[in-house]
């Protein structure tokens, strides 16, 4: 031991006053749910599928439904299009192949929609139209997968229809393009 330097003691803090003194802690939270948990959770339920999908737009709307009604009336695919914004499978409607005169009218309220005059081949696989019936729709900014696009939906019920996009034909220039499952199509 060098001449000078302190001499350590066994247990040197044992009789100091600590630096700081303990903050007051609250009781611990157990780790059983929460309403606060369960609400979190929920919420994340309902979120995090639309990061995926389309916005859903929020009314309010002349025709309103509770989930589990909406479920009910609506198959797993068209809930999931309708109701939660997805998008149907490319080429899987058999409204791309339709041409008879009629209307199109919403699933989710037998709102008329679009007439078959306005419907057009627009060769990607979804139900196209460059036309909409005044007042049937509504419309709004959709930001899901980092792009910005203008979504349209039934504006009776709210229903998610499908995307409006400017490389349509003339006269408008507008390509409607729809998801055929959130349609249903009534011939003249
Ligand atoms: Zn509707």
């Amino acid at each position: 031991m060098p001449p000078g330097k302190p001499r350590p003691t066994g247990c040197c803090h044992a009789d100091r006053r600590p630096f700081f003194f303990p903050v007051p802690q609250p009781p611990e939270v157990p780790m059983l749910p929460t309403r606060r948990h369960v609400l979190t959770a929920g919420l994340a339920a309902l979120i995090l599928p639309r990061v995926a999908a389309a916005a859903i737009a929020e009314g309010p709307f002349a025709v309103t439904r509770s989930a589990a009604e909406w479920r009910a009336m609506l198959t797993p695919t068209e809930y999931a299009v309708m109701r939660e914004g997805e998008t149907e499978r490319a080429g899987s409607s058999p409204l791309n192949a339709e041409t008879r005169p009629g209307v199109y009218h919403c699933r989710g309220c037998d709102q008329a929609l679009y007439d078959a005059a306005a419907k057009y081949d627009s060769g990607t696989g979804w139900p196209s139209f460059f036309d909409v019936r005044p007042g049937a729709i509504g419309t709004m900014q959709d930001r899901s997968f980092f792009i910005t696009r203008t979504e349209c939906h039934c504006s009776r019920c709210g229903s998610h229809l499908g995307h409006i996009f400017d490389d349509g034909p003339q006269p408008t220039g507008l390509r409607h393009c729809l998801n055929g499952v959130a349609l249903v199509f009534r011939p003249a």
